[in-house]
C-alpha cells in the first residue's frame, strides 16, 4: 500500500474520440481567467496526472467523493480533466472551476487578474494536502483492525508527479568551503521571456552565479 503506480505516457484507450483526431480542447477566456485557463491546460496535458484522473483513481479512494465532490479540490480537478479529455467539444469554459475557486485558494477572486504560477502552487498544494488527509484517515481506519496500513511518509501521487529535490550549493571562492542545501519542491520558476526554448531556460536556471554586492555571502570559515 502507499505505492503509487504512475503511467508517464498517454493511455490512448482512456481518451475521447475527438481528442485522438482533432486539436486539444480550447478554453474560452472569461475576461480575467487567462491565468486559470493556462494552468488548467498545463495540468490537463500532464500525462501521468491525466491518466490518474481518467481512471478515477482519486475519487475512488475518497469516501466523501460521492457525497460532496464539489468540496474536494482533487475531485474537482479530476472531474475537470476527465471532461476535457473525453467530451466531444471543441471549446469549453473554465466557469465550472471558477465557481469552485475558493476551494483551491481563499485569496483569489473571479473578477481580478491573478498570477498563473501562484494559482498552480495553490492547486498542487490543495491536491497534495487532500491526499495526505485521506492517507491519515485510512491509517486510522486500519489501526483498529490490526492492519499495517500505509506509512505516513508524506508521499502522495501529487508529489510523485511534481516533486523534486533541488540542491543548491554556495561555494566560497576564498577557501573553497561548500555549503549545500536541499529543498523539496513541486515547481520551479524559469525565465522564459529571455530564453529561446524550455531547454535554454532550464540551462540558465542551473547556471552558477557569482554572489556580489548586496548578494554577498558570508563564509563561516
Ligand atoms: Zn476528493
Ligand atoms: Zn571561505
Amino acid at each position: 500500500m502507499g505505492f503509487v503506480e504512475l503511467q508517464l505516457t498517454w493511455l490512448l484507450s482512456l481518451l475521447g474520440e475527438k481528442w485522438k483526431k482533432g486539436p486539444p480542447l480550447g478554453l474560452r477566456n472569461l475576461g480575467n481567467s487567462c491565468y486559470l485557463n493556462s494552468i488548467l491546460q498545463c495540468l490537463t496535458y500532464t500525462p501521468p496526472l491525466a491518466n490518474f484522473c481518467l481512471r478515477s483513481k482519486h475519487s475512488s479512494s475518497d469516501a466523501s467523493a460521492s457525497k460532496n465532490p464539489r468540496d474536494c479540490p482533487f475531485c474537482i480537478l479530476e472531474a475537470w480533466i476527465t471532461c476535457s479529455l473525453t467530451l466531444n467539444l471543441t471549446l469549453d469554459s473554465s466557469s465550472k472551476i471558477l465557481s469552485c475557486i475558493k476551494i483551491f485558494t481563499e485569496h483569489f477572486r473571479f473578477d481580478r487578474q491573478e498570477d498563473a504560477h501562484e494559482f498552480l502552487r495553490y492547486v498542487i498544494d490543495a491536491c497534495h494536502n487532500t491526499c495526505l488527509c485521506l492517507k491519515k484517515l485510512r491509517r486510522k481506519g486500519n489501526e483498529g483492525v490490526g492492519g499495517a496500513g500505509e506509512s505516513m511518509n508524506g508521499n502522495t501521487v501529487v508529489k510523485e508527479i511534481f516533486g523534486v529535490a533541488l540542491q543548491s550549493q554556495v561555494k566560497c571562492l576564498g577557501c573553497g568551503g561548500e555549503s549545500n542545501k536541499v529543498d523539496e519542491i513541486m515547481d520551479i520558476s524559469l525565465d522564459i521571456l529571455n530564453s529561446g526554448s524550455l531547454k535554454e531556460a532550464m540551462h540558465k536556471f542551473f547556471q552558477p552565479e557569482v554572489l556580489d554586492g548586496n548578494n554577498k555571502y558570508k563564509c563561516d570559515k
